[in-house]
């Protein structure tokens, strides 16, 4: 599917880059997203006048290392469906499902089966109590 739901561990809530970088850097990380997009969600592909900086982490459970693979700019409404669980929260999921089928072009029961999915993984990466930051992706940024 290109467009999916990342669920962030609840331990890793408060691991977000704009809170660890100083706040120049994450500027340089986010401006250089933006830059990359050139005016279009690099999800959807669609035009947005405002667009997000959203970071996308993979983790390897066995040695609790959560890694920073990418900065991508999005849309809003891609960035509600990648932090679905938030989205559900603030009320505005009938949206997301919207803007999910439409992107992968797919049935409100895809939704739900992805959904599950996901929530399974983040059930399972819960379990694990601490993890560890491999932010070498960042490396690209210092000259
Ligand atoms: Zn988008």
């Amino acid at each position: 599917m290109k467009l999916g739901f990342e669920l962030v561990p609840d331990s890793c809530w408060y691991s977000n880059l704009r809170s660890i970088l100083k706040p120049a850097m994450w500027d340089v990380v986010r401006k250089t997203a933006y830059a990359e997009a050139n005016g279009r969600c690099m999800i959807c592909g669609r035009p947005a006048k405002r667009l997000e900086a959203h970071e996308r982490w993979s983790y390897d459970e066995k040695n609790a290392v959560q890694k920073l693979e990418e900065v991508v700019a999005v849309c809003h409404d891609c960035h509600s469906v990648i932090h679905i669980g938030r989205t559900q929260l603030s009320g505005d999921e009938e949206r997301a499902i919207k803007h999910f089928m439409k992107v992968n072009g797919c049935s409100y029961s895809d939704y739900r089966r992805e959904l599950g999915k996901a929530n399974e993984d983040h059930a399972r990466r819960n379990k694990v109590p601490e993890w560890s930051l491999d932010l070498a992706y960042l490396r690209r940024y210092a000259k």
